[in-house]
């Protein structure tokens, strides 16, 4: 499932291709993408339109175009965009230099939302928090969101109004960073162990865009290099890169979770206490 890095790949790929260019003929073959709208009415509407920017919010690629409209498109499980004809097309946009763009989802749960700037600025403000890589995404911000919450840390920070774009992978990742156990309730974490998460979510949601997003075998996000660079995620049974000790699975808020047990473990002192008992 794609998640920030991998929806932000693909935008910077869609951007070097679409940025500036206008669709001359649009094709839409699955009604899924689009419903409840009529793929063929959203297609007559895209063409003749020219892509002003594709931006990012979260993981919904923001197509900008010149009339004043925004393509959402929410990529969920399989989605992306191919430039060579592929399996599995679901839509097609043939741009005024003759490039190809098709959108490729073998899973179709991807959607495609086309509604004016107003309407697409509201709905993704209300489906996400702030960028976890602007300056909206404070310590003070994540404190806020987590405190007084029962539910396990893990499961905290998969809700897009916490951590914008945020999934499975890069919320374990950024928890072995911050030697934070994903099963500790949310509102216990320490001032020390919120600036920590942050920091953790911030330097895997970077790695994860530098290495092109992760590529899990499966031909979604082909040519990542995040998968080499996991510390956690995946790796159950291996031994923890920092302490040794072999990665352990379990569920955390029905989602699949790797963690070390040693250097995540439940009840790991905090700094100050290690401090005071030397
Ligand atoms: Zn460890």
């Amino acid at each position: 499932m794609p998640e920030l890095p991998e929806v932000e790949t693909e935008r910077g790929r869609l951007a070097a291709v679409a940025d500036g260019k206008r669709i001359v003929s649009a094709r839409i073959d699955d009604a899924r993408l689009t419903r409840p709208e009529d793929p063929s009415l959203v297609a007559a509407i895209l063409e003749g339109d020219r892509v002003a920017a594709v931006d990012r919010r979260g993981k919904y690629i923001v197509v900008r175009l010149d009339s004043g409209n925004d393509l959402l498109v929410h990529l969920r499980m399989t989605g992306g965009f191919r430039y060579a004809p592929a399996t599995h097309e679901r839509a097609v946009l043939e741009l005024e230099d003759g490039s190809r763009v098709a959108y490729r989802d073998t899973r179709r749960f991807g959607t495609w939302l086309l509604t004016d700037d107003e309407d697409a600025e509201r709905l993704l403000d209300v489906k996400n928090g702030p960028e976890p890589l602007g300056p909206g995404f404070t310590t003070d911000f994540l404190a806020r969101r987590l405190a007084g919450r029962k539910a396990p840390v893990k499961a905290a920070i998969l809700d897009q109004r916490t951590v914008a774009g945020l999934g499975n992978i890069y919320s374990d990742e950024a928890l072995w960073y911050a030697r934070i156990n994903p099963m500790k309730p949310a509102g216990e974490l320490s001032r020390e162990e919120v600036a920590a998460l942050r920091t953790g979510i911030r330097k895997a949601l970077r790695l994860g865009i530098d290495r092109q997003g992760a590529d899990l075998g499966d031909g979604a996000y082909a040519g990542g290099r995040m998968q080499d660079e996991f510390r956690a995620y995946g790796r159950e049974d291996e031994p923890c890169p920092r302490c040794g000790t072999p990665i352990a699975k379990t569920r955390v808020g029905g989602r699949g979770t790797s963690y070390c047990p040693s250097c995540q473990a439940a009840s790991r002192p905090s700094r100050s206490s290690r401090q005071s008992s030397v």
